[in-house]
């Protein structure tokens, strides 16, 4: 009898953007002609730069000759791309990131998700709560958890982001192994300063922690006195692995590249305390499971490093921020507190409701698509996070219809 892996039985059945699926294909089905616009799923809605484009064709056009064509490349990614990546992103920044420090993959999310592996299955782990829930689930499916109790899952340590500290969460008070931190964040659109990320790096150094840093908004910050990386904290390189991506950088959503930087004085430890490289064994576990990104998503993800390429993905980033600057506003005057949109796509809107109701609300009467904060943990009850991927003629529209919804609230 082939027996089920049963710590799926312990996930919620049903994951947020389906549930906002079946609302709002119900919805659509009920009202055929209403014109529904999303500002819910964060997924970009404008076309990869010329500059990405024409690396891409153009390496497709080696494919097809022999002289050129490629098969297999190195696992880890190519030289060309990863050397651009430790140059543009950190080495120019002050962090002292090498090209062989940093593995190339098909996404942010198979990163974050697959990078639990590498832990003992007693690892205590803390996640921000609201959070991207992939770091939830994939815990949760290796069995690091215990059962799902009054809205969380037990045996996680959540660390809240609230009103009352800012949406920058504390130090866990008790000990943990793992943490996950998220700046930009997604839900919450919050960033931090080098002073509230440095007490994580401390954290981690005195509790032989490491802390998983998910950078994948960060093409969105425009204070440059904030810290675009974790390398940017002295004493970072010992304890923590960053992960970024293209897909919100140079709209590579469906094109697929991302990158996961491991340094090579990180350490993990075995049951008698020993020291071991976490680039070692990220390296043995990516080239035994994966077998690269394709060559044409590497040179187009290249040209994103080019003049013109930064010059298109600020274009880009700028476009989705008046977005985002113009959902602030708009909920602001209406009244409602609010987060984020400064230097990340989202913004965290206080609902002074309940979050489905709120949802279900703005669908209705406004025929708009938010997410409910609640689908993103327990502290995101009460609360809607709207996303600036669309244009900005349908955001004008959308706030133009949620601000007569919300006008007698
Ligand atoms: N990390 C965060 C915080 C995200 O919000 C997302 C996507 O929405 C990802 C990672 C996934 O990125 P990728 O498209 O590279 O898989």
């Amino acid at each position: 009898m082939i027996r089920m892996n049963e710590n799926y039985l312990k996930l919620q059945a049903s994951y947020l953007f389906s549930e906002i699926a079946k609302r709002v294909n119900g919805f659509v089905a009920q009202n055929p002609d209403k014109k529904i616009i999303r500002l819910g799923i964060g997924d970009v809605t404008r076309a990869l730069p010329t500059a990405c484009t024409t690396a891409f064709h153009k390496a497709v056009d080696e494919m097809a000759q022999d002289a050129t064509f490629r098969g297999y490349g190195p696992e880890q990614g190519y030289e060309f791309l990863r050397t651009q990546i430790a140059q543009h992103d950190f080495r120019a920044r002050g962090a002292d990131i090498n090209a062989e420090e940093i593995f190339i993959s098909d996404g942010a999310k198979c990163d974050t998700g697959n990078f639990q592996e590498l832990f003992a299955a007693d690892t205590r782990i803390a996640v921000p709560d609201p959070v991207y829930p992939v770091y939830v689930d994939t815990n949760v499916m290796a069995g690091r958890t215990g059962a799902w109790k009054d809205g969380r899952y037990e045996g996680l340590v959540y660390l809240e982001s609230t009103e009352e500290n800012d949406y920058v969460p504390a130090l866990p008070k008790e000990k943990v192994d793992v943490i996950y931190l998220c700046f930009p964040n997604n839900p919450t659109g919050r960033t931090v300063t080098k002073a509230q990320l440095r007490p994580w790096v401390e954290y981690a150094h005195a509790n032989k922690a490491l802390i998983l840093y998910d950078a994948a908004y960060v093409a969105f910050m425009r204070d440059d006195s904030l810290p675009q990386s974790i390398y940017e904290i002295d004493g970072a390189q010992d304890v923590a692995v960053e992960f970024r991506s293209f897909s919100k950088t140079a709209g590579f959503t469906g094109t697929r590249c991302a990158y996961t930087i491991i340094p090579k004085r990180c350490k993990v430890y075995d049951s008698q305390g020993n020291p071991h490289s976490l680039h070692a064994l990220w390296d043995r576990r990516h080239s035994t499971k994966f077998n690269g990104v394709s060559y044409p998503v590497q040179r187009a993800a290249e040209a994103v490093y080019s003049p013109e390429g930064q010059k298109q993905i600020r274009e880009l980033s700028d476009y989705y921020l008046v977005n985002a600057a113009r959902i602030r506003e708009t909920l602001g005057k209406l009244g409602f507190k609010c987060v984020g949109g400064d230097h990340a796509p989202y913004v965290w809107v206080k609902a002074r409701m309940d979050s489905w109701k709120f949802f279900d609300l703005l669908l209705q009467k406004a025929n708009v698509v938010c997410t409910p904060g609640a689908g993103f943990g327990k502290c995101g009850e009460g609360y809607i996070r709207f996303s600036s991927f669309n244009s900005h003629e349908n955001v004008e529209l959308a706030l133009q219809r949620v601000a007569e919804a919300l006008r007698d609230l």
